[in-house]
């Protein structure tokens, strides 16, 4: 058992039993001269610092040295299981060919199917885990996890294989099937894609207890409504809750399919409508935005989040991407840097939005994402005075400690 003590700050962001929208996205439950008390992995008590002695008298000591404290980030979108690089693709759109043109001319994420494929279970495990490790480094304690870089049944299941095994190190992983990710070389169409998916590889992934959540790239050019209707509808009848790439690059009326179907998130929705987008908040879908893919991608247009959380009222969460190609980046808290610049959220907004909204969005909110009694004590010692540092000193690491179920990491 021990006690954090000395914190300038401490951001609760307390679990209002459901995801937060509207007004609630820019409450932090700011709280000081309190401490935390941590018994094994739970947060046991949280109560002011002058009283700790009395009633916790000998107690161990974590001094936060007047640093900010905050609950582990949640990244509710993930790429991390991969082989391969695509360093060449970046070199090739800092010399301006556009991230459609490579997928066209094979390259984008066939390179990384390849390369996914050939790659052994043992190297895959072993790159992925050094990956979750860098991920604890910048604070993010939850995450989830997804294949698609496989497209047949062998390397989707070596790619969540791998996903699962890496609970071992860090249990509050969620892993999503997203065998419907790009059409593989060796199909002709995306129906006939969708519907060998359909038959041969999720009910396998589902009778092996693979994965919690099924995902689809519903765009131009990729994969159409109907094919996510289809196969979302048939993930469904196994027990995988949907999710979806929504209008991510043109609108393709995949945040009216997120609506349909129930999915618990829709992700990307740059080009959704405005209609969809309140038919999500009717159907508790919530928003995941991912704007450092768009950085990265050089796009000059962002999401509407200010539409989205000041008219509609949407939940919004922000997750990475990180992804070999289009955004090769864990950082969150550059994420919510390029959220609060290219979106005008406010450093309140994005700090809501990658934890305890980020916790929803993956089904994690019992136990991760906001500092409170009976949670999982996955916490964060920040180097920073207040939480709008956190956007404001951009492009470092702050963390200085993490915290994860109780065990302090670094
Ligand atoms: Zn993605």
């Amino acid at each position: 058992m021990y006690a954090i003590v000395n914190a300038s700050e401490i951001l609760q962001i307390k679990d209002n039993g459901k995801p937060r929208s509207g007004k609630e996205m820019s409450e932090l439950n700011l709280i000081t001269d309190h401490t935390i008390v941590i018994d094994k992995e739970k947060i046991i008590d949280i109560l002011p610092e002058k009283e700790l002695k009395n009633k916790y008298p000998n107690i161990k000591l974590i001094d936060a040295q007047y640093n900010l404290v905050m609950p582990g980030l949640c990244d509710s979108h993930t790429h991390l299981v991969f082989g391969g690089s695509r360093h060449v693709e970046f070199e090739m759109r800092a010399s301006g060919i556009d991230y459609m043109e490579i997928h066209r001319k094979g390259g984008g994420i066939q390179s990384s199917v390849n390369a996914t494929r050939k790659i052994s279970e043992e190297k895959l495990y072993r790159t992925s885990l050094k990956r979750l490790k860098d991920l604890f480094k910048y604070g993010t304690t939850s995450v989830e996890i997804k294949s698609g870089y496989g497209l047949d049944l062998e390397t989707e299941m070596k790619q969540l294989k791998v996903a699962n095994k890496l609970k071992d190190l860090n249990p509050d992983i969620k892993t999503t099937f997203l065998g419907a990710h790009s059409k593989p070389e060796e199909f002709d169409t995306h129906t006939e894609f969708i519907e060998y998916l359909n038959k041969k590889v999720l009910p396998v992934i589902a009778d092996e207890g693979l994965a919690d959540f099924i995902d689809i790239f519903c765009e131009k050019g990729v994969f159409s409504p109907d094919d996510a209707r289809k196969h979302l509808n048939e993930g469904k009848k196994y027990g995988l809750i949907p999710k979806l790439h929504a209008d991510e690059l043109a609108y393709s009326k995949a945040a009216e399919v997120a609506s349909e179907v129930g999915a618990i998130s829709a992700d990307h929705l740059l080009c959704a409508s405005e209609d969809a987008l309140s038919s999500m908040k009717e159907n508790n879908v919530i928003a995941t935005l991912l704007p450092a893919t768009l950085y990265n991608l050089a796009k000059k247009e962002y999401p509407k989040a200010r539409l989205m959380i000041d008219s509609i009222k949407l939940p919004v969460a922000l997750a990475s991407d990180f992804n070999p190609g289009s955004c090769y980046c864990e950082n969150l808290f550059l994420t919510m840097h390029i959220a609060c610049q290219y979106m005008k959220m406010t450093p309140a907004e994005v700090i809501v939005a990658t934890t305890i909204n980020g916790a929803y969005a993956m089904g994690l909110e019992k136990d991760c994402g906001s500092i409170q009694i009976g949670k999982n004590a996955d916490i964060l010692i920040i180097d920073a005075p207040n939480y709008q540092y956190l956007p404001y000193h951009f492009g470092i690491n702050p963390v200085k400690k993490v915290i994860k179920r109780g065990v302090v990491l670094q």
